[in-house]
């Protein structure tokens, strides 16, 4: 009987240990994934590293500190490598192999051509705000990284991450981030606690809302109805940021959720747990 007690409470303590671990997001060696790599022993002190000479994120594990790297979409397979500097200044570099992968096509019909194929006004306004959206994913705190996100709607996934788009028949960038389908007017949650960096409307992306999570991570929120919250506010996870929409560049109201890391673009499911995706 007793040990059938020290059984069960040892059971407990390792789903209670798998609960409150750190969830790191799933190491996937593609374009548009992310690579975590051990850079130097946890005895010495906290590095510095780049990758294509942008800081990247660090956390510490349990024998190293680990860098949490975004990979571009548009990454070339093969070797990648990471510039580490420490507290000595000494430097060195960790390679890392990006892997071929084959993003499916999707062919999409937007009713308002302005959005496929803006007008000579539409335009001025696009090159605006993509210099404004390149800042935006260039932020990089200091704190270190919330990487335990859940999924901020509810509802079915209706394009997924790195989908090459043929929008009205023509080539268009891949998909950059996560489309959940849900009615307009469906609350929408952070999916984990950050600082609010940014909020407006723009040409593509509608009503939007954009997170820092802390060094170099951050999280999308586009074509909403509403938005909850203002520029340098601080949020929980989980707390209501907005409301699903379909303003900007959509076929239907549906929830655009991007994840950026090092000013990457990578899969968000990768950071859900997979019961959560
Ligand atoms: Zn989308």
């Amino acid at each position: 009987m007793k040990k059938m007690i020290k059984l069960i409470t040892f059971i407990l303590f390792c789903v209670n240990f798998l609960n409150t671990a750190q969830a790191f997001p799933r190491n996937s060696l593609k374009p548009g994934g992310v690579a975590i790599i051990a850079v130097s022993p946890e005895n010495k002190h906290k590095p510095y590293v780049t990758y294509k000479k942008d800081p990247v994120a660090l956390i510490k594990g349990k024998h190293n500190w680990l860098a949490i790297v975004g990979i571009s979409l548009k990454a070339k397979p093969g070797t990648h490598r990471l510039l580490i500097k420490e507290k000595n200044q000494q430097t060195h570099y960790k390679s890392f192999q990006v892997k071929r992968f084959n993003y499916r096509t999707q062919r999409l019909t937007i009713r308002n051509k302005n959005k496929v194929n803006p007008n000579r006004k539409s335009q001025k306004r696009i090159e605006r705000e993509f210099f404004l959206k390149k800042k935006l994913r260039k932020t990089f705190s200091n704190t270190p990284p919330h990487l335990n996100f859940i999924r901020p709607t509810s509802g079915r996934d209706s394009g997924r991450f790195g989908l090459r788009r043929i929008l009205n028949k023509q080539k268009r960038n891949p998909h950059s981030g996560m489309d959940i389908a849900a009615p307009k007017g469906r609350l929408v949650k952070a999916a984990e606690a950050g600082r609010v960096i940014y909020t407006g409307n723009l040409f593509f992306t509608g009503n939007v809302i954009y997170l820092d999570h802390g060094n170099g991570l951050l999280s999308l929120y586009a074509h909403l109805s509403k938005i909850n919250v203002k520029k340098n506010q601080q949020v929980k996870k989980g707390q209501i940021i907005g409301k699903v929409g379909k303003t900007g560049r959509a076929t239907g109201a549906h929830l655009h959720w991007s994840v950026y890391l090092n000013g990457n673009a990578v899969d968000p499911s990768l950071f859900l747990k997979k019961a959560n995706k």
